[in-house]
């Protein structure tokens, strides 16, 4: 039988997810809202939102893979508009915290509610695809960040508190022990407040069912 003509599997599943990176930051661009956000100003409130509390500008340099001028461009802009405010860091004086202002909170908010074609194209998927989806996503992800390729993501795989296949049942096999909670793929986190980091090669959640 022929080989099915076209570019492999492997390239053919990286322009899927680049389309999808697309849909994603075109979205961004026409929601910039009442301030008139840029993508990176929008990862900027979005990513503090994530936080809950100030982090430094270079936390949110690593966190986003960009450059500290950009970073610092962007940093000066949602200031002049009144999104971020800055405070010392107590554990240096030298050092600024960079937080979000009571409209920074309302932004993120707006920014928290996915357009109807990103909302609709997500619930498109059956249980499963989705929980598929997010499994092999965050695993991508995992194998990048053990290669440098990318910074860590605050994501279960990388969380020391993730204990993958903890418990024998097919849907909540995983258990968080940050929260002492079982968990199944479907709630797998890509970014969350409460992790910290387990170093490399950590918690592969596996096959489904390899519990
Ligand atoms: S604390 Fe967050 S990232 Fe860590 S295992 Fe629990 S849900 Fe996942």
């Amino acid at each position: 039988m022929p080989d099915v003509p076209g570019p492999p599997p492997a390239n053919q599943l990286l322009i899927g997810l680049a389309r999808l990176g697309q849909a994603v930051r075109m979205q961004a661009w026409r929601n910039a809202g009442p301030h008139h956000l840029s993508p990176l100003q929008a990862d900027i409130i979005t990513l503090l939102d994530g936080r809950g509390h100030p982090i430094r500008q270079g936390e949110i340099v690593e966190e986003l893979a960009s450059t500290p001028p950009t970073v610092s461009d962007a940093v000066k802009v949602l200031r002049r508009k009144e999104l971020l405010e800055g405070t010392r860091d107590p554990a240096d004086a030298r050092a600024l915290l960079l937080g979000l202002t009571a409209a920074g909170r309302v932004e993120a908010a707006r920014l928290n509610v996915q357009s109807a074609e990103l909302t609709d194209a997500v619930a498109a998927l059956s249980g499963d695809d989705f929980a598929a989806m997010l499994r092999g996503t965050t695993t991508m992800i995992r194998e990048l960040q053990d290669r440098n390729a990318i910074p860590i993501s605050r994501m279960c795989l990388t969380c020391r508190f993730f204990v993958p296949h903890a418990h024998p049942v097919r849907d909540r096999p995983h258990h968080c022990d940050f929260v002492d909670a079982p968990f199944g793929d479907a709630e797998l986190r890509v970014s969350c407040p409460d992790h910290e980091n387990a170093g490399p090669g950590s918690g592969d959640p596996g096959p489904p069912g390899a519990s």
